[in-house]
């Protein structure tokens, strides 16, 4: 290919995508099924429009082809070899993560969350030296979800077991979230442990991890007993 042929190419290309953005603007109808396709794929990531969508797949086509193989690469890799930890649900390379096993760690104080982004958000403030139990979500009537849904089981195993002396319950502060601490305070609260819920330094009706990392600190050392009242 020559390089006037190349530039003819490329003109058409940046025609073409001002033609694709204008159209959509109008009626999102896009002249496209590849297009369409891919655009429907991307404007069912949360947060992200139809409009949006097209611009991120506009920009993709504009990268060099090597460069979106590598982009779609990362997520099948990341579909095919993600796994959760066999011990607490956080999501991990391998079989057991490696909260779990650090030797540092203490395995006796366990601090229940409801998915990865909270787990980092606590890891952030350096505060907490126990391991965490992932239940994957909140128990949620008005989204369907019920206590089935969730990883409550190893939970339940471990304080049955003794081998923890601690639950911190670390959920949002949310009428869903005070839902799901009273159901596993009604099914571990008649074993020998202490469970313990954050300090109200995080706000009433927000979810965690978008409490700062200071907040978030004070709360876990601060935390006291959970009580159903
Ligand atoms: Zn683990």
């Amino acid at each position: 290919m020559n390089q006037s042929q190349s530039h003819v190419e490329r003109c058409g290309f940046l025609f073409f995508c001002k033609f694709a953005i204008q159209k959509i603007a109008v009626d999102l109808h896009i002249p496209s099924k590849y297009i369409q396709n891919a655009v429907e794929q991307m404007a069912s990531l949360p947060g992200v429009g139809k409009k949006t969508a097209l611009r991120l797949v506009l920009d993709l086509l504009k990268r060099d082809p090597k460069s979106v193989e590598k982009f779609s690469a990362a997520f099948t890799d990341l579909i095919q070899n993600i796994k959760k930890c066999k011990s607490c649900g956080v999501i991990a390379d391998n079989d057991v993560c490696n909260i779990c096993l650090n030797p540092k760690r203490d395995q006796s104080i366990v601090c229940v969350v409801e998915d990865l982004r909270d787990v980092l958000a606590i890891e952030a403030t350096e505060s907490f030296s126990g391991i965490y139990h992932v239940l994957g979500g909140i128990i949620s009537p008005m989204d369907g979800i019920g206590p089935g849904d969730l990883n409550f089981q190893s939970l339940v195993q471990k304080a049955e077991s003794g081998e923890i002396n601690e639950v911190i319950l670390a959920l949002s502060a949310t009428m869903e979230g005070d839902t799901t601490n009273f159901y596993i305070y009604k099914k571990i609260g008649q074993f020998n442990l202490e469970i313990s819920t954050l300090s109200r330094g995080v706000a009433v009706g927000s979810e965690l991890h978008y409490a700062d990392e200071i907040t978030l600190g004070r709360s876990i050392m601060n935390r006291m007993p959970y009580s159903v009242k």
